[in-house]
C-alpha cells in the first residue's frame, strides 16, 4: 500500500471528512490492503457505538406500479414486461402482523410511485399500523412527494423516511433520469423530510453507468454535509428490460469500499448490506456487514409478489416465506460474528453508548 493512501485513510478516521480530490484519489488508488485497513477502522468505530448487533427492517413491498421511468429500474413504467400489482391495505396489514411475530419492530413499506397512494390512502395505512404496534417504527420508501405529504405523512406517525439521492452529480443524475425528472426535486425532497423531523436516509447505486471516481467522491461529500441517519448502497444490477440491459453490475468490492469510506464519515450511520449485494455475491451481505454495514432488511411481501417486485435481474430472496427470510439472515449474521436484534434500531449519536 503506498503511503499517500495511508495517510488519506488516517485522516479520514480521525476528521471524517476529506477533501474531493481526496476521496477521489482514494478511489482510484485503492488496494487490498487499503480495503482492509479501511475495513478494520470502520468495524471499531461500529463497534464503540452499536457493537455487534445487527438491525432488522421488515421490508413490505406494496406496489411495483410506478409513475417514473428510471432508465435502470425493471419497475419503469416503459417496461411493458413487467406483471403489475399493488398490496391491499389487508395484505400489508398482514404483512406487518406477521413480521410483528417474527420480532420485527421496523417496518419500511417501499413501492415504486403509484398514483393510488394518495396522502389519504397512505396516511389512513401509516396511522393503523402505528395505532396496533406503537412500539414499531415505521419507515417509508416511496419517492418523491410533496412537502405537505411529507408533512402529513409524518404526522400520520411515520417516523423515517428512505430516498436514494442516487447520485449527487447533477450531470450524472441527468444520464440514468428521463428529462422530466429532476436533481434539485430529488434533494429538495431530502432536505424537507429532514426539515419535518424523519429520520432520513440517502443512497446511491454502486457502478451505475456513467458512475466515475469523481462523481463517486461528490456522493462522499454529500454524506459528509448531510449527515444522513441512514444510508442505502448497493451494487446496479441491469435488468433485461430496461436501456441499461448490457451494462456491467456494479461490485462486491468497491461497494465494501465505499461501505467502509462512509462508516468512516458519519459514524452512527445506519448502513444496510442490501439485498442486491446479496444477489451479486452468495456471501454479499456477510462481507459489507464485515465492511461496516449494521443493517439487513429481510422481505416481509406475500411470497406471490415477490418475483414480481423486480428492480434488477435475478433478485434474491423471493422465494421463501417471510420466517425463512428472517432465520436465513440470522444464520449469516452469527457466521461472521454478528447477532440480529429486534428492537427499533433507532440511530445513535456517538456519545449514547
Ligand atoms: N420509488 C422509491 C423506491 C425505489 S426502489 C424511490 O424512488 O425511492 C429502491 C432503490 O432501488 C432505488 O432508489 C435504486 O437506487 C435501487 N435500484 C433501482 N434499480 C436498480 C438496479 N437496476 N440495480 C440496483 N439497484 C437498483
Amino acid at each position: 500500500m503506498n503511503s499517500n493512501i495511508q495517510t488519506l485513510i488516517n485522516t479520514l478516521a480521525e476528521a471524517h471528512s476529506l477533501s474531493l480530490g481526496q476521496y477521489q484519489e482514494l478511489i482510484d488508488v485503492r488496494c487490498p490492503e487499503a480495503a482492509a485497513l479501511l475495513a478494520d477502522k470502520a468495524v471499531a468505530e461500529r463497534v464503540k457505538i452499536y457493537g455487534k448487533d445487527v438491525y432488522v427492517r421488515g421490508l413490505i413491498e406494496i406496489s411495483n406500479i410506478c409513475k417514473n421511468d428510471c432508465l435502470y429500474c425493471g419497475i419503469r413504467r416503459s417496461n411493458k414486461s413487467c406483471d403489475r400489482y399493488r398490496l391491499s391495505r389487508e395484505q400489508i396489514m398482514e404483512c406487518a402482523a406477521e413480521g410483528y411475530r417474527l420480532g420485527f419492530r421496523t417496518f419500511v413499506l417501499q413501492g415504486g410511485e403509484d398514483p393510488y397512494f394518495t396522502d389519504d390512502v397512505l396516511c389512513d395505512i401509516v396511522t393503523e399500523i402505528k395505532s396496533q404496534y406503537p412500539d414499531c417504527a415505521l419507515t417509508l420508501s416511496m419517492g418523491e412527494r410533496s412537502r405537505e405529504s411529507y408533512a402529513l405523512l409524518r404526522r400520520a406517525g411515520a417516523d423515517r423516511y428512505l430516498l436514494r439521492h442516487e447520485t449527487a452529480d447533477r450531470a450524472h443524475y441527468e444520464s440514468l433520469h428521463p428529462a422530466e425528472m429532476s436533481f434539485d426535486n430529488r434533494m429538495r425532497c431530502l432536505r424537507d423530510l429532514r426539515e419535518l423531523g424523519y429520520q432520513v436516509g440517502c443512497g446511491f447505486m454502486v457502478g451505475s453507468p456513467n458512475q466515475t471516481s469523481a462523481t463517486l467522491a461528490n456522493d462522499l461529500k454529500f454524506i459528509e454535509d448531510f449527515k444522513p441517519d441512514m444510508c442505502g448502497i448497493g451494487p446496479f444490477i441491469p435488468h433485461k428490460d430496461t436501456p441499461f440491459k448490457d451494462h456491467p453490475a456494479g461490485t462486491v468490492e468497491l461497494t465494501c469500499y465505499l461501505l467502509s469510506v462512509i462508516r468512516l464519515i458519519h459514524p452512527p450511520v445506519l448502513l444496510p448490506a442490501t439485498t442486491a449485494l446479496g444477489t451479486i455475491h452468495p456471501e454479499g451481505r456477510e462481507m459489507g456487514i464485515q465492511a461496516g454495514a449494521n443493517v439487513v432488511m429481510p422481505n416481509l411481501s406475500p411470497v406471490s409478489v415477490r418475483k414480481k417486485y423486480e428492480l434488477y435481474d435475478n433478485k434474491i430472496c423471493t422465494g421463501e416465506e417471510s420466517a425463512q427470510c428472517k432465520d436465513c439472515l440470522s444464520a449469516r449474521m452469527e457466521s461472521v460474528g454478528y447477532h440480529i436484534v429486534t428492537d427499533r434500531g433507532d440511530v445513535r449519536r456517538q456519545n449514547e453508548r
